[in-house]
């Protein structure tokens, strides 16, 4: 079989670069592994509904579970702090809902799926790519012009295509979650708990759906004593009034990358979402920061489909469209990600006492320089802009 552009992998960078791709007429090929689309999820399901806005993308209301109007955020102790208005509001979607949808705009605009049908390798030849795919039909190929990798955060494309996109063990959190029905928790906000005896080096979560919730929390193994299991089941032990008429009804876990590299093109070869570690290295979330990417490649791709010339240099293009848009502020939050890192829970106490949620949503956006200001004022807290300083 032949095609002008293979998307590797049906999650929202796939179905988004499918879908973008077939509606510039581009013939496009969509083949997943799994044997349902969106299922079983390995997330929390929130997303920003700003984020969403700001870049066109509808969700389906069937995709929605709840509507939240912001995040309140627990200190070791249990102080709280909510941020809610502007900006805040988002929603936790019903993800294998939502995925389908997408991948059905992306068949509306002319793309073809292939599910239960995974790329097994692929090979450079006269220009093009000879990629190896197995599926209930037994083995075969497809040879395309432009592969778009967007197969997660254990992709092989790029791996493939020679592309240096192994990090470090450390920059990965690994991520554990059960969706949990009967939890007692405010459902119109998202809960996050922080403390290194709570999720070392991470965040645990309550993220209520419809008549469930996602529970779960994301460490660096790092900082870690145990599993992130075992933090799980601790964190849960630990909160009886929330969990004692709880009871599982799922079980997620994956990694989530929070480090960035270089070179997400090489000839007849584009990475997006997870598969070039696009999340934002703060909250972890990947999902809008995934399709945005889909959206750049798209672009690009359809250009260079134009010249003729799928060549690295030419697909680079789509890395300093993203390095424009997100690069600077990617580096903030990183800096930000290494001072949370040196925080004891006596710092999160500190925290919790001095900001308001608006300063935190401030800080999510990568808008450092207020934070540094209010640290310096107060001569109690010098201890923690030592540590936001020294890098
Ligand atoms: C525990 C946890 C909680 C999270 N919570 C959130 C959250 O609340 N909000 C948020 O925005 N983000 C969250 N994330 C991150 C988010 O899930 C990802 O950033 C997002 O799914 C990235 O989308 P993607 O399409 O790039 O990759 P994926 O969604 O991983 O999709 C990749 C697809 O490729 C397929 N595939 C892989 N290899 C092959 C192959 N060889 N052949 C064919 N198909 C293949 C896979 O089956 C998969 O369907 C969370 C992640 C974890 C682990």
């Amino acid at each position: 079989m032949e095609v002008e552009c293979l998307v590797i992998g049906a999650g929202p960078a796939g179905s988004m670069a499918a879908k973008e791709l077939a509606s510039k007429g581009i013939e496009t090929i969509v083949i997943e592994k799994r044997q349902e689309i969106g299922a079983p999820k390995r997330c929390a399901e929130g997303v920003s509904k700003h984020s969403l806005e700001k870049l066109g993308i509808k969700v389906h209301e069937l995709g929605i579970a709840r509507t939240i109007k912001g995040a309140v955020l627990y200190s070791p102790s249990g102080k709280k702090v909510v941020m809610e208005g502007q900006g805040m509001e988002g929603y936790v979607l019903e993800r294998k809902v939502f995925e389908k949808y997408l991948a059905s705009e992306a068949i509306k605009e002319g793309a073809r799926y292939m599910v239960k049908t995974q790329a097994t390798d692929m090979v450079r030849e006269n220009g093009r790519w000879r990629v190896s795919i197995k599926n209930l039909d037994g083995e075969d190929e497809i040879i395309a012009n432009l592969v778009i990798g967007a197969d997660g955060v254990e992709s092989k494309v790029g791996r493939w295509a020679g592309l240096k996109t192994l990090n470090r063990l450390t920059d990965y959190h690994s991520g554990i979650q059960f969706e949990m029905a009967g939890v007692n928790a405010d459902e119109n906000y998202i809960h996050l708990f922080f403390g290194n005896e709570v999720a070392p080096l991470g965040y645990a979560w309550i993220f209520p759906k419809a008549f469930s919730a996602n529970v779960g929390l994301g460490i660096l193994e790092k900082g870690a004593k145990m599993r992130a299991y075992d933090y799980l089941k601790k964190f849960i032990e630990e909160h009886e009034d929330i969990f004692k008429n709880a009871s599982p009804i799922e079980i997620n876990s994956g990694g989530v990358p929070v480090a960035h590299f270089t070179g997400m093109a090489a000839d007849g070869v584009m990475l997006v979402g997870d598969a070039a570690q696009l999340v934002n290295p703060i909250h972890g979330g990947g999902i809008v920061r995934a399709m945005h990417s889909s959206i750049m490649a798209a672009e690009v791709a359809e250009q260079a489909l134009k010249e003729k010339n799928l060549s690295k240099e030419r697909l680079m293009e789509y890395e300093n469209m993203w390095n424009e848009e997100y690069e600077e502020k990617t580096n903030k939050l990183l800096k930000l990600r290494s001072f949370l890192e040196k925080l004891e829970d006596k710092d999160f106490e500190l925290l919790a006492d001095i900001l308001e949620g608006e300063d935190i949503f401030q800080l999510t956006q990568a808008k450092l320089s207020f934070f540094l200001k209010k640290l310096i004022k107060r001569p109690s807290l010098l201890g923690l802009a030592t540590k936001y300083l020294r890098d």
